[in-house]
């Protein structure tokens, strides 16, 4: 089967990664489809949030130095059709370890290039660290999909145009398929202005590209990690497992459509800057009876 590579990016710390690779990789595998999660990240929220033991020896680093082969670190989660490959603090030391190579910034491309063709997966999914550093650029190198949660705050657009830059560079240096074929928001409180407020900013600036699912910020999201569970084992019920199930489904219907507009024409905050409409503007729309 051919193999979707996704990466939860967004530099920003906080913003919901870790939360939405655990439980949207959860409800694709729900839906039965095979997922390898890799935690990409030394704090290794991925890892112990699934309920397996940050310990040594077990993240991607030696398949980046070339020492072990990628599948030979994929673990079982437990749970039916998720495998991970975790990550553990000492994850940190890989960006130093491979900086002086040439190919550094394609050493993971190298390590799953066989987990890859081998098909077995139809998602991979990445939780990049809250970074613009070399393991993000490992990632981006490998994926063909960037999701970029966005928590729905003030300034949450702050940052977003230099993502959306690396993406586009990373496109043209050699990944010609890496496209971002989603926003979306987190933490989304019903009861404020705020999150509305954010919302209504973010859809103007880019469009359909926003996750119509949002998720909803809900305390038994953030409770489940401590018991090293995803949402929809924690708490099958509440909002949170709704609202990840959703996506999963959203994601599958969009990846069926297939008809995602070129990145290229996405609107770079800075482009937004400077065009003379104001940012947070409060035009109203014009009275169509007159
Ligand atoms: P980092 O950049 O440090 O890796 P992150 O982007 O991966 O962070 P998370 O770890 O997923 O973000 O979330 C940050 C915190 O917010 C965590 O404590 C998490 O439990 C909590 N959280 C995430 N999403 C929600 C939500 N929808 N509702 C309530 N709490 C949430
Ligand atoms: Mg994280």
């Amino acid at each position: 089967m051919k193999t979707t590579v996704v990466a939860l990016a967004n530099q920003k710390g906080g913003v919901g990664k870790t939360t939405t690779a655990i439980n949207f990789s959860a409800c694709l595998a729900e839906k039965r489809k095979k997922v390898l999660l890799i935690d990409l990240d030394p704090q290794a929220n991925a890892t112990s949030g699934l309920g397996l033991e940050k310990g040594f020896g077990q993240s991607i680093f030696p398949a980046l130095l070339g020492e072990k082969d990628g599948a030979s670190l994929i673990k079982e989660t437990g749970i039916k059709n998720l495998d991970i490959i975790p990550s553990e603090l000492d994850l940190a030391g890989a960006e130093i370890a491979i900086a002086r190579r040439d190919d550094y910034l394609h050493r993971l491309k190298e390590a799953m290039a066989p987990i890859i063709e081998a098909g077995t997966y139809e998602y991979i999914i990445m939780d990049c660290p809250p970074s613009l550093g070399i393991l993000f650029m490992n990632a981006l190198n490998i994926a063909d999909e960037v999701i970029i949660p966005l928590q729905c705050e003030y300034l949450a657009l702050e940052g977003l145009s230099v993502m959306v830059d690396i993406v586009n560079q990373i496109r043209e240096a050699g990944n010609p398929n890496l496209h971002i074929s989603g926003i979306l928001m987190t933490m989304y409180n019903v009861s404020t202005n705020l999150s509305q407020q954010v919302l209504q900013e973010v859809v103007k600036h880019f469009g359909d590209r926003v996750f119509e699912t949002l998720i909803p910020r809900n305390v038994r999201l953030s409770e489940a990690p401590s018991y090293g569970k995803t949402i929809i084992d924690y708490d099958r019920h509440c909002v949170g497992s709704a609202a990840y199930r959703n996506l999963a489904k959203e994601f599958i219907k969009r990846q069926k459509q297939g008809a995602e507009p070129e990145a290229e024409k996405l609107p770079t905050l800075s482009s937004v800057l400077q065009a003379e409409e104001p940012l947070r503007s409060t035009e109203q729309m014009p009275d169509p009876l007159v």
